[in-house]
């Protein structure tokens, strides 16, 4: 069985992260979403809501595992018999970062590999930050995000 882990903050998930899931899923018998438990890093949703989110987000796509780990990816990789990452790819601005994650998660485990899809170009502008930041100022931001992450960042908001 093909296995494939996307990681990420999903901080919260995009139209533009629901497209390299949708995508990658046709790749691999079963996908992992899975989050770092990174408790350095304050994000605009918890972990459990994130997860949430992208449970509601992806229904109908059903060889996704979402979930969340202590471990460094590639170990989560290792521990559940994945050999390959997935990374969504937007501009040449993510290229420096992506490129030193990908040499230090080979050096790290040299038995998993890489690979990077193309964000489509509609959505090759779209962060999870510009979306909030939008949002923050009263933006309009539907058209960015599944249904049930608007409502959520409204109410989320408004309180
Ligand atoms: P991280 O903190 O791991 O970068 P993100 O949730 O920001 O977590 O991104 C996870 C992955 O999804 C990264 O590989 C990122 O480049 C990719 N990604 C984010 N937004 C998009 C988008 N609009 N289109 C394609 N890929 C994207």
């Amino acid at each position: 069985m093909q296995i494939g882990v996307y990681p990420g903050t999903f901080d919260p998930i995009t139209n533009g992260h629901l497209d390299i899931i949708k995508r990658a899923s046709r790749l691999f018998d079963r996908l992992y979403i899975v989050i770092p438990n990174n408790v350095n890093k304050k994000t605009f949703f918890t972990l459990e809501e994130r997860i949430d989110l992208i449970k509601d987000a992806t229904k109908g796509i059903d060889n996704l595992v979402i979930t969340h780990t202590d471990l460094l990816t590639v170990d989560f990789a290792k521990k559940i018999g994945a050999k390959v990452l997935v990374r969504g790819l937007r501009m040449v601005s993510d290229f420096e970062y992506e490129f030193q994650m990908e040499a230090l998660n080979k050096t790290l485990n040299p038995e998993v590999e890489t690979i990077f899809i193309m964000a489509s170009h509609e959505y090759s502008f779209l962060s999870s930050s510009s979306v909030k930041e939008i949002a923050s100022f009263g933006g309009e931001f539907e058209k960015f995000v599944p249904l049930n992450v608007y409502h959520a960042i409204k109410e989320k908001l408004s309180k």
